[in-house]
């Protein structure tokens, strides 16, 4: 089968204490002091053959996202930006939807003919974070897509506990190829969804929502905001072809935050109330939190998703002042995101469809990930 390639050079920096857990299996903690010069190659692999208990999902779509970009791109010492837990070579893609074609002995939940989308990080159930409720954070986690083989492929072979079954939305796509195209969006929709609702307390409908960064997950998280019943949705992305996308798509209060003074237009669309929810999606936190800080609503909450490569001057009078509070929010793992997001898209309360701008065959993932850096779509898809 033909499957998409990321490799590299394992060559720590000096400064980069490996530990030997590391050593031994390859896999980098922070990708970006171990790894270097990495290379994207289609290449033809064996198709995998499912474990007892994981099912083999013939990809139909899959999207290219930030951390697929950052394992590619590589600073002016030849080391890969992407700062967390990676291995090379490996398959990447982690966005994706597909069929089951083939179902693992011990398989109960699955039979050969789902449509499904997948989790990211397989957890293993029983170390201490899994047991307090934090699959997401178990240590001895493995990430589709980043340490073990991912859907950027023909066929990926999935544990079925990461599966969750997409054919309610039938509901909303009458065609199979549009209900497959909207599932391979859910995974990003839920990294917001797992911010404002299982990470952040207290969201109300009717709150304001504000965006900071309205790339693939702020554009996603929007539909999200707008679909839970946000009493507005506000969001300042500096690119003009995001801009265009989300006006596209029925939102209103989209801004050049190097245009408008973003505090401002904040003051405006909330009657000088100020935000109730902020989303850090844009990675640019030392612009995005000074207006964060002079926005906040009594009792705001800032869901800080983005990964950001230095932290900001945090105010943190500003936070005592309003009762604000800010909220890590990482991945998505987890038992009642994905369910609820499936659920929202079926309602036709979330629908992806028009952020997916560009669509390109995976013999053209070159191309496509040109495409993608070039950081202009909503969202780039490879169809397998
Ligand atoms: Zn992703
Ligand atoms: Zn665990």
């Amino acid at each position: 089968m033909r499957t998409v390639v990321i490799d590299a050079d394992w060559e720590p920096k000096p400064e980069y204490d490996v530990s030997e857990r590391e050593h031994r299996t390859r896999r980098a903690m922070d990708a970006s002091g171990v790894w270097k010069n990495s290379t994207l190659e289609v290449e033809t692999r064996e198709r995998p053959t499912p474990g007892s208990d994981e099912v083999l999902v013939r990809v139909r779509y899959a999207g290219i996202c930030g951390s697929d970009l950052s394992m590619l791109a590589t600073d002016e010492d030849g080391y890969v930006h992407y700062s967390a837990y990676a291995t090379f070579p490996n398959v990447i893609g982690h966005e994706f939807a597909g069929e089951i074609v083939e179902t693992g002995a011990d398989v109960r939940l699955f039979e050969e003919g789902d449509l499904v989308t997948s989790e990211v990080t397989d957890y293993c159930g029983r170390c201490n974070a899994c047991r307090q409720g934090s699959p997401g954070h178990c240590n001895r986690f493995e990430q589709l897509g980043f340490t073990i083989s991912g859907a950027f492929a023909e066929f990926v072979a999935v544990p079925e506990k990461l599966c969750w079954n997409v054919s309610p939305l039938r509901n909303a796509y009458d065609d199979e190829d549009a209900l497959l195209k909207a599932a391979a969006t859910i995974e990003p929709a839920t990294i917001t969804y797992h911010g404002l609702f299982a990470r952040a307390e207290g969201i109300l409908p009717g709150d304001y929502h504000v965006y900071h960064g309205a790339g693939p997950i702020g554009l996603t998280g929007m539909n999200v905001s707008r679909g839970a019943g946000a009493g507005a949705v506000i969001a300042f992305e500096p690119s003009d072809e995001r801009r265009a996308i989300a006006r596209e798509i029925g939102f209103e209060h989209v801004y050049d935050p190097l245009e408008r003074d973003p505090v401002d237009v904040i003051d405006e669309v909330t009657n000088g109330e100020g935000a109730d929810v902020h989303v850090e999606t844009s990675g640019a936190v030392s612009q995005t939190y000074p207006v964060i800080e002079d926005s906040l609503a009594e009792g705001a909450n800032v869901v800080h998703i983005s990964n950001a490569g230095s932290d900001p001057a945090i105010a943190l009078r500003k936070y005592q002042g309003s009762t604000a509070q800010i909220y890590g929010a990482e991945g998505h793992t987890g038992q009642r995101i994905y369910p609820r997001v499936i659920r929202m898209m079926a309602a036709g309360r979330v629908d992806n469809s028009p952020i997916v701008t560009t669509t390109m065959a995976l013999s053209d993932a070159d191309d496509a990930f040109e495409r993608a850096a070039e950081r202009v779509d909503g969202k780039v898809l490879l169809e397998m």
